[in-house]
């Protein structure tokens, strides 16, 4: 059935930069073999699921929505896809995304753009555009996407869907094509709390391929505490969030609502002040840009990726690769991020945003502990119009103003539908945890499903 939905519906949502609905088919075939055999299947025997296109996977095209890996087929699997294929998933397709996922709207891609299902004339937001739409219209019930500074969370607003940012170091990174390597979480997408804790379940966990990945954790089950009462939790609203000149008032009202909803259900609810968040902007930008700067220069065109037809000299084939291979965003994080790690603006830029990023993580320590939650908004903006914002960068950089600072923390954060804008436009509201508290953040999420 959801290869029929995709049938319809894909044509008109563009979410897929791959499908494999023969092999996938093929695939539930084989399942349902097994079980007429009576064999003993993985948590996810049959389900189809969408990856975002910056995740390896071996044999399949990886692209990165980029001209520069157009034709690359990675040698192997990123973590979170062998954990998938052990728990019997159906890997169905590769989705869109902002080149290298640097981007708000998915508009960045050199391939194609992606629709919002709810109104294709708006975007599905971004970086993970395609995975949220590809959820978001019904054609996968999970999807996988990745988060530096939003990228899971502000599509899955966009589309009316449920997405988590977990935690650094919870989920492995192995085999993400890497943008942010402090900041990037691969998270999942799903219509319900339910099925993304499931998910969460499944592609978390220490890995000893991603030195970042938390050592000895307690495996924990994310649904074990789904249906619980919440009444007695605490739940804090930064004043910050709320008093922000952007935040649109439809999205503002929402917010305030939902949480009157917490405090029927016997929350809580204070606000309090997280002063820093209100400037997080230029240092995530700088340490964003400064680590895409590192992080992409493995891109020569030496031994995989992109080359340049005509060149005169290694250095001229480099250099020409690079200015064809990589799109305007790309080429703009590059420099950007050049420039504040070059000697004499290092301390003035990348080290007074490290400084920054300390500050901001103590505030957040300090909040957790009074706090079991803060609520807040996802974007300060409904979806907008195609092409509406692709003029000006600064305008789409600073909507990313409550995603952001979760990253810069390293704590985890959900978004999931608050409500919907008098137009019909979904609108999402984030659910902020300290640490390695997900179970807390989908026990809340659920009962205000
Ligand atoms: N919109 C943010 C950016 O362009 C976030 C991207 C992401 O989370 N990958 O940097």
């Amino acid at each position: 059935s959801y290869v029929d939905t995709i049938n319809k519906k894909e044509d008109k949502i563009d979410a897929f930069l791959l499908l494999k609905t023969d092999e996938a088919l093929q695939k539930a075939k084989e399942i349902d073999e097994k079980v007429a055999k009576g064999e003993k299947l993985g948590r996810l025997a049959g389900i189809p699921i969408a990856i975002k296109d910056n995740i390896c996977t071996h044999g399949v095209r990886t692209t990165c929505a980029s001209k520069m890996l157009e034709y690359f087929v990675p040698p192997y699997d990123a973590t979170v896809i062998k954990k998938l294929q052990a728990e019997d998933a159906i890997l169905i397709g590769k989705t869109n995304l902002d080149e290298f996922a640097m981007g708000s709207s998915t508009e960045n891609s050199a391939m194609k753009v992606t629709k919002n299902p709810i109104d294709i004339t708006r975007v599905p937001g971004g970086s993970s555009g395609g995975s949220a739409a590809a959820v978001g219209s019904e054609m996968v019930p999970l999807a996988l996407g990745s988060d530096t500074g939003g990228s899971i969370r502000q599509p899955a607003s966009f589309c009316g869907i449920v997405g988590m940012k977990p935690t650094y170091g919870l989920v492995s990174r192995f085999g993400l094509v890497a943008f942010g390597s402090s900041l990037d979480q691969i998270g999942p997408f799903s219509m319900n709390v339910e099925d993304n804790a499931y998910l969460l379940n499944i592609i978390a966990g220490e890995d000893d391929l991603d030195c970042t990945t938390k050592k000895g954790l307690e495996k924990v089950d994310y649904t074990k505490e789904l249906g619980q009462d919440i009444s007695g939790m605490k739940i804090g609203i930064p004043k910050e969030f709320i008093e922000e000149k952007g935040l649109d008032s439809e999205i503002k009202d929402i917010v305030l609502k939902d949480l009157e909803a917490l405090k029927e259900l016997g929350c809580e609810v204070e606000e309090f002040s997280l002063p820093s968040t209100k400037d997080g902007l230029a240092p995530y930008y700088i340490i964003s840009s400064a680590e895409a700067s590192s992080n992409l220069a493995r891109f020569n065109s030496v031994s995989y990726g992109y080359r340049a037809k005509d060149y005169t000299s290694v250095d001229d084939m480099i250099e020409k690769s690079r200015s064809e291979g990589f799109g305007k965003e790309v080429k703009r994080r590059i420099m950007l991020g050049t420039y504040a790690l070059s000697s004499g603006y290092y301390d003035a830029y990348y080290n007074k945003a490290q400084k920054f990023r300390t500050k901001l993580k103590d505030e957040f320590k300090e909040a957790f502990k009074k706090y079991d939650i803060i609520l807040g908004p996802v974007s300060p903006i409904l979806p907008f119009k195609i092409g509406e914002r692709c003029e000006d960068p600064t305008a789409m950089y600073l909507a990313d103003i409550y995603t952001i600072n979760i990253n810069l923390a390293t704590v985890p954060a959900l978004s999931m539908p608050g409500g919907k804008s008098k137009e019909g436009l979904p609108v999402g509201i984030q659910l902020i945890g300290d640490t390695f508290s997900e179970d807390k953040i989908y026990k809340v999420a659920y009962q205000l499903e």
